[in-house]
């Protein structure tokens, strides 16, 4: 299955993504990562991208296009596309992307959440430096691998506020895009990290929720 998984900033598409791909072997292919793996360079690619997600918005579509044009044209069947695209200039690349490579996209995943959940999942969000795991609290160490938790920089109360913007200014444009060509799925987003994971199974196994 190739999917793309699409949806409001802390509605737990990362955390899905990775879990479906380890039990589905799937390549996971998660942009934010990307980029963040990508600024710890100094490079002026990686610096020009570090200042707008520090600000909370999104990168260029002419520079995320040369950041993710390699990956997308190695991609094979059995995929999860996570935070790509995030607009409609991307999804129109992707799709003459996928087109040329002649895989489909099997379903499009709409994890949905209300703002006030997303900025409150947002607000007390940390991550393990060492293993990238989430946890919703400050646990001060990794459970997992005891490695150091952090908060995201763009995590900051202000900057929350301002990715919420961009996305339903120019993600959320992308359900009508995936609903008229019938690839939307949509899902509710709250719940245990099980119970998502169970809906998102539910899809693959019957092709709906
Ligand atoms: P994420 O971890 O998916 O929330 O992404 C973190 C930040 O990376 C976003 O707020 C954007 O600044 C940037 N980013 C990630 N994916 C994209 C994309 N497809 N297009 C533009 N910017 C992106």
């Amino acid at each position: 299955m190739n999917l793309i998984f699409l949806g409001p900033p802390g509605a737990g598409k990362g955390t899905q993504a990775k879990i479906i791909c380890q039990e589905f072997g799937y390549t996971y292919l998660g942009t934010g990562d990307l980029l963040r793996s990508l600024v710890s360079r100094s490079d002026p690619l990686a610096l020009k991208a570090k200042e707008f997600m520090e600000k909370g918005e999104l990168v260029p579509d002419s520079l995320m296009v040369e950041i993710v044009s390699g990956q997308l044209k190695t991609l094979k069947n059995g995929f999860i596309l996570d935070g790509f695209p995030r607009t409609l200039e991307q999804a129109q690349i992707l799709e003459e992307m996928l087109k040329e490579l002649g895989i489909q996209i099997d379903h499009v995943i709409y994890f949905h959440l209300d703002d006030a959940e997303a900025e409150n999942r947002l607000s007390n969000r940390y991550q393990c430096k060492n293993c990238g795991n989430i946890y919703n609290s400050n646990l001060g160490q990794c459970p997992k691998c005891g490695g150091s938790l952090f908060r995201r920089k763009d995590d900051e109360p202000e900057t929350i506020r301002k990715r919420l913007e961009v996305y339903h200014l120019q993600t959320a444009p992308l359900l009508e895009y995936y609903e008229r060509r019938g690839k939307l799925k949509r899902i509710d987003a709250q719940g245990s990290v099980e119970e998502i994971s169970g809906r998102i199974k539910s899809i693959l196994r019957n092709g709906k929720n």
